[in-house]
């Protein structure tokens, strides 16, 4: 098996209130062009040969900001680098409401077989503070749409310990979270990240987060819930049903090797951690000129 494959995707519609990934907002030109450059960048790296990676995953941003013609155009690059037949897990991260049946439909052609789904929580007025761009409604309905497919592979991301967040209204996101029936689910505290409206609010004493033993009861209330669930809690954040682990992060978890591109991505090859210039017009401009990988990315100590 060959190295997994980690590729960008940076573009969102909605810029959330507490997040530093490597993002811009979606403009369809821009879009265009990127998706040439990454294919190009794979030309680069992995030449006439292709792959066998046990896992491939599709990241941001947001994957499914792209239209449903670019997401085939993305798949194409991918299929003419990687034996996505050999991949055991391709995972693609989704925004509920974003997307419709073409992505699904291509997704299904092109051999993703897990979605990971940015939620956050389950609460219209708390949705809207983090600045998401999609309703409980719509999480509700992209399920539905996701298993109308058969792809029942799925997974919700949650952040808690959210500004005025109580124990007990996290306590009914997780059960709403729950009633899902999901195989897998991630959740992470709060981190008030530099460069973001959260800190700019927290600078200027307009946004608090819960006590530090409200986080602390939080996460304890976390791994119980998921518990009784039937979620076994085999990394950090992540919870799953056995044989629903995901084999990507196990990557990470095990220090393995894995490819990345596209802007901002991270990689670790022939034992050396890099990070792909970071800007997308940065990053289209040193493909453009025809520089090899080496001008696009950083080495990391
Ligand atoms: S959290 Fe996800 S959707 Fe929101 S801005 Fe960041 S990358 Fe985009």
């Amino acid at each position: 098996m060959d190295r997994s494959v980690y590729i960008h995707i940076p573009f969102c519609h909605e810029i959330c209130h507490y997040c530093d990934f490597a993002k811009i907002y979606y403009n369809r030109d821009l879009a265009d062009q990127y998706l040439k450059n990454l294919r190009k960048e794979m030309e680069f790296y992995l030449g006439n040969q292709k792959i066998s990676p046990r896992t491939i995953y599709l990241g941001g941003g947001t994957p499914t900001s792209l239209n449903s013609e670019q997401l085939e155009y993305l798949m194409k690059s991918i299929h003419k680098f990687i034996d996505v037949k050999q991949v055991e897990e391709f995972t693609i991260e989704a925004n509920p409401g974003e997307f419709e049946e073409s992505h699904v439909k291509v997704m299904k052609d092109y051999g993703i077989n897990r979605v990971s789904l940015g939620v956050q929580v389950l609460d219209d007025d708390f949705l809207k503070m983090l600045n998401r761009n999609h309703t409980v409604d719509d999480v509700q309905n992209t399920v539905r749409m996701l298993k109308g497919f058969n792809l029942n592979n799925i997974s919700m991301d949650f952040i808690y310990a959210l500004p005025d967040q109580s124990i007990e209204h996290f306590k009914k996101t997780l059960n709403l979270a729950l009633d899902f029936d999901l195989p897998h689910y991630s959740a992470y505290a709060l981190q008030i990240e530099p460069r973001t409206v959260f800190h700019m609010r927290h600078q200027q004493g307009k946004l608090t987060k819960p006590p530090e033993e409200d986080e602390a009861e939080m996460l304890s209330m976390l791994m119980e819930m998921m518990e009784q669930a039937g979620k076994s809690h085999y990394e950090i954040s992540n919870y799953a049903e056995e044989g629903y682990e995901s084999r990507h992060n196990l990557t990470y978890w095990n220090n393995e090797e894995y490819y990345a591109f596209g802007a901002g991505a991270h990689g670790y090859v022939n034992e050396e951690r890099y990070v792909n210039i970071r800007p997308v017009n940065h990053y289209n401009e040193a493909i453009e000129k025809g520089k090899n990988q080496y001008y696009t990315l950083t080495l990391l100590p």
